[in-house]
């Protein structure tokens, strides 16, 4: 990646000069099925900008309660855009028609007008699992019936691709606006790409401009996204098989709690809170021996990835026993 890197041919980005980057947004365009892209620093620029072009101040957009917007973004889409972010009390990241379709206000002189679904696939904070096609369908359709806008968290869009067999394309199909990050499973340091139709991503380029994202010789970064595109998709099959293995050995040791149906993809959410231990403690402790895990709300979150190893999953296995033993 970093070879590739240094030898890309670069130009002025801002003005769509950039042949790298440029090949970087033809190749996402294909692969998300949408006319056009936007090639942006982060996945919160993405989802800042996505926000902004579909709605007006005070306007309402649909999240889930456990989404990266509404937890993790600092405010941004009320800092940004105005609008008030109304959470759906999902099940692990996913709620039904039902729920958007009891949501959905058309505005009125006391309530603000709902204009936008937002969803994540996979679903980070609820434990890396995945929509199922039928029901990402469902939640769109009735959102484009009542007249708002879908755009797709696509984070880990390709996690989800891997562990299904359903493609990036038919996943994207129901929203008008989709973005993949380069910097989770597919191992770059820096860059995503949003897309959408022509329309979309002309506006989304002034948005792009205004809020300091255009960039000038980017294309040493998007040969590093172009590296994870065409080498780290097919083995994220191997951090599924890792969460697995990490999943049935902390299922093993018996103050941990566990449950491995949510294991879907690269992560796996686990307690120890049963023996009383002191999680932040716990964490500095692993730390030490060289295992970096985070908490997410009570829970701790283990994630695999391309530097995490089979053989690393069984040392931090015994490494958890040996420490939750003592
Ligand atoms: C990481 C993440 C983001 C933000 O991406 P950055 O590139 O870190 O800004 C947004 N949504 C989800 C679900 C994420 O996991």
């Amino acid at each position: 990646m970093l070879q590739a890197m240094a030898q890309a041919e670069v130009g002025d980005e801002q003005k769509g000069e950039d042949p790298t980057v440029n090949r970087l947004l033809g190749m996402v365009a294909e692969l998300l099925g949408k006319e056009a892209a936007l090639f942006l620093p982060s996945g919160t620029m993405c989802n800042h900008i996505a926000i902004k072009v579909h709605t007006q101040p005070g306007d309402s957009i649909l999240v889930d309660q456990q989404s990266h917007i509404l937890r993790s973004e600092s405010g941004g889409a009320a800092f940004l855009s105005g609008v008030i972010v109304e959470p759906l009390a999902g099940e692990r990241g996913r709620f039904t028609h039902e729920q958007v379709k009891a949501s959905i206000t058309s505005g009125s002189l006391y309530q603000p007008a709902t204009r936008l679904l937002c969803l994540e696939q996979t679903h980070n904070f609820g434990g890396g699992t995945v929509w199922p096609v039928e029901q990402l369908d469902s939640v769109c359709q009735v959102a484009h019936s009542a007249g708002l806008a879908t755009h797709l968290d696509g984070a880990r869009l390709f996690n989800a691709v891997v562990a299904t067999g359903v493609s990036a394309r038919q996943f994207a199909a129901p929203f008008d606006s989709v973005w993949i990050d380069f910097t989770k499973g597919l191992g770059a340091p820096l860059g995503a790409v949003l897309a959408g139709s022509q329309a979309f991503i002309n506006q989304a380029r002034r948005y792009k401009h205004i809020f300091g994202g255009a960039l000038r010789q980017a294309g040493i970064i998007a040969a590093g996204c172009i590296y994870g595109l065409e080498h780290h998709i097919e083995r994220l099959q191997e951090d599924h098989a890792n969460a697995q293995l990490l999943g049935l050995g902390l299922a093993k040791i018996a103050v941990v709690e566990v449950d491995l149906t949510h294991v879907q993809t690269n992560m796996v959410y686990f307690n120890t809170s049963r023996t009383g231990t002191n999680e932040g403690q716990f964490l500095q402790e692993l730390l030490k021996q060289g295992v970096r895990m985070g908490m997410v709300g009570t829970q701790i979150r283990a994630v695999t990835h391309l530097d995490v190893s089979r053989e690393d999953i069984i040392q931090v296995t015994t490494a958890i026993q040996q420490l939750l033993d003592n």
